[in-house]
């Protein structure tokens, strides 16, 4: 980073030096992992800038816009109704973290057999290096999982500005009508934070904002089912994660122009690995940044990742909100809509997930699905068991794996890994 982020940083009670060791570990991590990479998109460099400035001008921006009065809320989960909070002029960002860090401290609170993305969001307020965590007006926690759910109790004690959502574990009428409820209770908090009333024109807006960001991604994904396939799964998976950060606007142009690359290369046939190269689906957990151990070892064991079934991935962007409508009324049962079709593995039955899963892997031309399951996540990991046993039913070649942050377990992943490259290939 070229400019000098430490005052805004120190401004905002971060940690200077545990932050520097975090942004020099990233760093390097992303240089190996990113940078490293042959034939990436031209359109791939935004991105490195996005990331390289991540914890810099991002946060420079959101504290400017504070102080002309836009709100920043943060979020750890894709069930809270983005379309609300940019009706409001507010924004929104992911809180979601792939690392581990202050692990001392963070097990120290919370139980060990917490998973690595709820210990991660813990190491991170605890270790004082999160700048999106310090810088929100309101964190909106979500009762989703037990972990979640329960470690909001905790969080609670650790900030004075979170907001706990309700979520129904099924997808019943009565389910239904709590999401409803939750809604519009969030609408009237962020309304309250704010002090703008949400008519129908700026939840419209809101709506069109957050709608651009998924047309966009939706449009990059397509091209994926080309062999070769146009880009990586890592860029792909790094675009994803992106999505939580960026400024809406330039995040839709930024993948549009990509996607317009990606149109020509699939023309001529080209792309970062040879056509026939085993094309793997993954499908579980979210990857947040700067979790990339997975597709990093998948894509340096000669397969290419070409479709996320992930909350960062097609789960969290694959349905678009409703614009039509011309009362608040009718415009937030879009939002409703919408976000109750989302598949996570906390619904009771959800059989809907299996089938996006199998969706994905006929439309993505994949010749095999991984399994992604955090240790210690019930929901996905109870998820995984009759995952694997349908796909291989089905004929459809899968691998179910458990796994954390730490890098520990890279050498045993790999061997798995690869072994299942050789089955598929
Ligand atoms: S997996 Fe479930 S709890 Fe996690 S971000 Fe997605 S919807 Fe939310
Ligand atoms: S990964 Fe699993 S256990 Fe962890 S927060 Fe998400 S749903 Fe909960």
């Amino acid at each position: 980073m070229e400019a000098n982020y430490a005052p805004l940083w120190e401004s905002l009670g971060l940690d200077l030096d545990a932050h520097d060791e975090l942004l020099r570990v990233l760093g390097e991590g992303y240089s190996n992992i990113f940078l490293s990479q042959k034939d990436r998109p031209e359109g791939m460099a935004y991105f490195d800038f996005v990331m390289s400035e991540v914890h810099g001008l991002r946060i420079k921006e959101l504290i400017d816009g504070q102080k002309e009065g836009r709100k920043v809320i943060g979020s750890f989960c894709v069930f809270v109704p983005e379309e609300i909070v940019r009706a409001a002029d507010a924004t929104l960002v992911g809180l979601c973290t792939g690392a581990d860090f202050a692990t001392d401290e963070v097990d120290k609170l919370l139980p060990r057999n917490t998973c690595a993305l709820i210990k991660s969001a813990f190491g991170f307020k605890l270790g004082k290096v999160c700048p999106y965590i310090e810088a929100a007006d309101l964190l909106v926690g979500e009762n989703t999982c037990d972990g979640k759910k329960k470690s909001f109790e905790v969080l609670d004690k650790l900030v004075d500005k979170l907001y706990v959502m309700d979520i129904p574990q099924m997808k019943s009428p009565e389910g239904r009508a709590l999401l409803k409820a939750e809604y519009a209770r969030f609408k009237k908090a962020v309304e309250k934070l704010t002090g703008i009333v949400i008519d129908p024109a700026r939840l419209r807006n809101g709506i069109e904002i957050t709608n651009n960001k998924r047309r966009a991604l939706h449009r990059l994904n397509s091209f994926r089912s080309a062999d070769p396939a146009p880009i990586s799964g890592l860029d792909a998976l790094l675009a994803n994660q992106v999505y939580f950060y960026d400024e809406p606007a330039r995040f839709s142009e930024s993948i549009n122009k990509i996607s317009d690359e990606l149109e020509q290369r699939i023309k001529v046939g080209e792309g970062p690995f040879p056509k026939g190269t085993p094309r793997i689906l993954m499908s579980g957990c979210p990857m947040a940044v700067p979790n990339w151990k997975v597709p990093w070892i998948v894509e340096t064991s000669g397969a290419v990742i070409v479709g996320e079934e992930s909350c960062v991935g097609e789960r969290g962007t694959q349905n678009l909100t409703d614009d039509t409508g011309e009362t608040v009324d009718e415009l937030m049962d879009n939002i409703l809509d919408r976000y109750f079709k989302i598949d996570c593995a906390i619904f009771t039955p959800n059989p809907d997930r299996q089938q996006h899963i199998e969706e994905m892997y006929e439309r993505y031309n994949a010749d095999g699905v991984i399994h992604y399951g955090l240790q210690f996540c019930q929901p996905y990991q109870f998820e995984s068991i009759n995952v694997e046993a349908t796909l291989e039913k089905k004929g459809i070649p899968a691998l179910r794996i458990d796994t954390d942050y730490s890098v520990e377990d890279v050498g045993q992943l790999k061997t798995r890994i690869e072994a299942f490259i050789e089955r598929i290939a």
